[in-house]
């Protein structure tokens, strides 16, 4: 009998705690005895009733394990937690809030059996987004796939199952600043489709809002990327050579052909203060975007070099 592990991230969801193991728990029981199952809770410092909820279930059922956080380190974090520590010969991270239909799981495992090593759910458009929403992730994948150093399917959720092999490999990571789909995305390995809508958020409000989410984009371009670091250089260069010619072409017009007409007139009607000005702005220009880029980078070796640990459990069942 194979094991699946199914991995929970949880921030404030009391209520849907108890909801999404009957879920779980129905569709294990339609599939018959040909799979076992765990459910892996991470209670990632939720401020709610949800530790006691989840304590509840694991109390009543040996099969329901659990990671507690001893503050909230955010969703991407709470599911490492739970992949690095399940026991399964697959493992599928699914939200708490319902979200994810968790019908599908059987069809997941269909394409896990017929040799897929990762199956990624994605997500239809959902009419309860935002235009700004809709707008801004359709952007961020665009640019990410343009410089990112690997293809990342638009729409792909943490919906998904790895397999064994693909957890052991996911182990081996030790980024703190992690999108844990596009990790599992670099790492290759046969990977299979399945589409889904998503479902309105039941009880409890997302927690993903605006800023948060820009975060996690910024980040993601940060530790994908290094071609932001690079356009600061080409954005220097393509400075240099414009102020360069611009430099040129006062030079010539105001000091060798002092009296110039035409297109040379512009030029002698600068004063050499107007002149300093136009250069010390482009170079101050220059100096602020690179150090702003340089700044992200450092910030995020920062990050890495001083090896905090990823998470701190207080409580678990594993
Ligand atoms: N979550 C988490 N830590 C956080 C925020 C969210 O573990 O700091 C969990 C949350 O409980 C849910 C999943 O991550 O199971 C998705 O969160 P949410 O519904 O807020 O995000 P969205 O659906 O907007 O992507
Ligand atoms: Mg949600």
């Amino acid at each position: 009998m194979k094991l699946i592990s199914i991995v929970i991230p949880a921030y404030n969801e009391g209520k849907n705690i108890p909801l999404v193991y009957a879920a779980i728990e129905k569709i294990f029981k339609s599939l018959g005895n040909n799979y076992d199952f765990e459910i892996m809770f991470v209670n990632d410092g939720s401020r709610d009733n949800s530790f006691e909820e989840i304590k509840k279930l694991a109390e009543k059922d040996a099969r329901v394990k659990y990671i507690n956080f001893s503050r909230n380190f955010g969703k991407e974090i709470a599911t490492t937690a739970g992949i690095n520590n399940c026991a399964g010969d697959a493992c599928i991270m699914i939200d708490a809030d319902l979200q994810h239909p968790a019908e599908l799981i059987p069809e997941f495992i269909k394409k896990w059996e017929a040799g897929a090593d990762v199956v990624v759910g994605i997500r239809k458009e959902s009419k309860s987004d935002s235009e700004l929403k809709k707008i801004g992730s359709r952007l961020f994948y665009k640019t990410l796939n343009r410089i990112a150093e690997m293809e990342i399917v638009p729409n792909s959720t943490d919906f998904r199952l790895i397999d064994r092999k693909v957890i052991e490999e996911f182990k081996r990571f030790t980024e703190r600043g992690r999108m844990t789909r596009a990790l599992i995305d670099w790492l290759g390995f046969r990977r299979d489709f399945i589409y889904f809508d998503a479902r309105e958020r039941i009880n409890g409000t997302a927690s993903y809002n605006f800023w948060k989410l820009a975060k996690l984009a910024l980040d993601s371009f940060v530790s994908l990327s290094l071609l932001p670091l690079r356009l600061a250089g080409y954005l220097g260069i393509f400075i240099m050579v414009i102020s360069g010619i611009m430099g040129t072409y006062i030079m010539i017009g105001k000091y060798f052909l002092h009296d110039a007409h035409g297109i040379w007139h512009l030029a002698s009607t600068f004063s050499d203060a107007e002149n300093l000005a136009i250069f010390i702005v482009f170079l101050v220009g220059i100096i602020l975007v690179s150090l702003g880029l340089m700044a992200l980078y450092v910030a995020n070796i920062h990050r890495e070099v001083i090896e905090r640990p990823i998470y701190v459990i207080k409580d678990k069942k594993i």
